[in-house]
């Protein structure tokens, strides 16, 4: 089945930053869709996507290790270029939310802020530092430093500094142009938002607790009102199940 443009409607489980997000790129790309959110919380973006509940790191691959998996040869960096591009669009993305009034102006959910890797023994220093010299010559890492030196690291990063013996073998890159995204307050205005565009329906503290696939390709969603306990059923063309660790238990019944 394909994506018509038109009055499809449309099921996103969970109001959460994943959600909010299909939620607003639906309603751009086709203005005339029907959606509606069931959040099973009284707020949404409360759940993972909460800035008490993540560490709110921008993922450009500065920082994130795992994105250049170690190995015997020279490090791939293929995947931290991929994640380092896929946040530039983010950020783009983030901008135009601001053109459209979708978030406010002065109220900031992102903030710069340097973003470091700090290691300790011989194999790891050696790893950072093949990752660093990988990586800096791209346009993407070129701010990106690289030091052994702890006088540095200690003045980046005192607390980690604080009792260590000089002899200690140590490394830390550091790159200025890293981001603090405060998921939460991002996921909330965007859904704030949304509830007030034409076709779209926020229901919180509704549970999702099945879903079927009909004869005719319509999902038939069985809906619990966790305040009034009520039950309901609703049908939709497309459904998104955005429902963090909730999504396996949808996905199973
Ligand atoms: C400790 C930790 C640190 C992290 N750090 C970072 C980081 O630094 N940077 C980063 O980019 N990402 C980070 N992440 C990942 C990021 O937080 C998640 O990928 C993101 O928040 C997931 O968003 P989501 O919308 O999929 O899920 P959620 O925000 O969890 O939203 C899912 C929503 O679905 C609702 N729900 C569940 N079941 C149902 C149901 N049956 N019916 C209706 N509603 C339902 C929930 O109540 C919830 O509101 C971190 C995650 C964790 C746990």
């Amino acid at each position: 089945m394909y994506f018509e443009k038109g009055k499809q409607e449309i099921a996103l489980i969970g109001a959460g930053i994943m959600s909010a997000t299909l939620g607003v790129i639906l309603k751009e790309v086709m203005p005339d869709c029907k959606i509606s959110i069931y959040e099973r919380l009284n707020q949404s973006g409360a759940e993972s996507s909460d800035a008490w509940n993540n560490a709110g790191t921008g993922h450009s691959a500065f920082c994130e290790l795992n994105y250049t998996p170690e190995s015997s040869g020279p490090i791939d960096i293929s995947k931290a270029i991929e994640i380092a591009e896929q946040f530039e669009v983010s950020k783009q993305f983030w901008a135009y939310l601001l053109e459209i009034s979708c978030v406010e102006e002065g109220k900031s959910f992102i903030d710069g802020i340097r973003h470091m890797s700090f290691v300790t023994g011989d194999s790891n220093v050696d790893f950072l530092l093949k990752r660093y010299n990988a990586m800096h010559k791209e346009a993407l890492f070129d701010q990106m430093v690289f030091t052994k030196d702890h006088q540095m690291i200690k003045e980046w990063l005192p607390l980690m500094m604080e009792g260590r013996s000089k002899d200690e073998k140590v490394a830390c890159t550091s790159i200025p142009i890293g981001t603090d995204v405060n998921f939460g307050s991002l996921t909330r205005s965007m859904i704030n938002y949304l509830s007030k565009l034409d076709g779209v329906e926020v229901f919180m503290a509704h549970q999702v607790n099945d879903l079927t696939k009909m004869k005719d390709g319509k999902w038939m969603i069985e809906v619990k009102n966790l305040k009034d306990k009520s039950e309901r059923i609703d049908f939709c063309d497309f459904v998104f199940i955005g429902a963090g660790g909730g999504s396996l238990s949808i996905r199973e019944v």
